[in-house]
């Protein structure tokens, strides 16, 4: 069924066409878009947007910060074992809130967030 959606962030939804009205909405006072989409997510599902991702002491982790490990950690499937206190740079945050992607010592892993801080 067509209904009509904000754009601007605050997850608008009207069954008839009409204006943003949520205080402190990008889009207050504009026009919604319409949308028949049936799966309730009107097209603007964003990978990471909305997914907080937490390390080991709750501070929330976004694409780009440094991490290191609090525990040595053994990659799956080889022999090699990164130190705790070992750095990742640059992370990129995955659409799991439990995993992270980064770089440790030039390889390119998926961590846990449970075994790292931000620093
Ligand atoms: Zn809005
Ligand atoms: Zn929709």
């Amino acid at each position: 069924m067509t209904h009509y959606v904000c754009k601007g962030g605050c997850g608008g939804v009207l069954e008839e066409i009409g204006i943003c009205e949520t205080e402190g909405c990008s889009n207050q006072y504009e026009m919604m878009e319409e949308c028949d989409c049936t799966d309730g997510k009107h097209g603007m599902e964003e990978s990471s947007s909305d997914l907080v991702v937490k390390d080991s002491n709750g501070a929330v982790l976004k694409d780009g910060d440094d991490v290191v490990l609090i525990k040595d950690l053994t990659l799956r499937g080889s022999s090699k074992t990164f130190k705790r206190g070992t750095k990742a740079s640059g992370i990129k945050l995955t659409d799991n809130d439990e995993e992270i992607d980064c770089k440790l010592e030039g390889s390119a892993i998926v961590l846990r967030v449970e075994f790292v801080k931000k620093v």
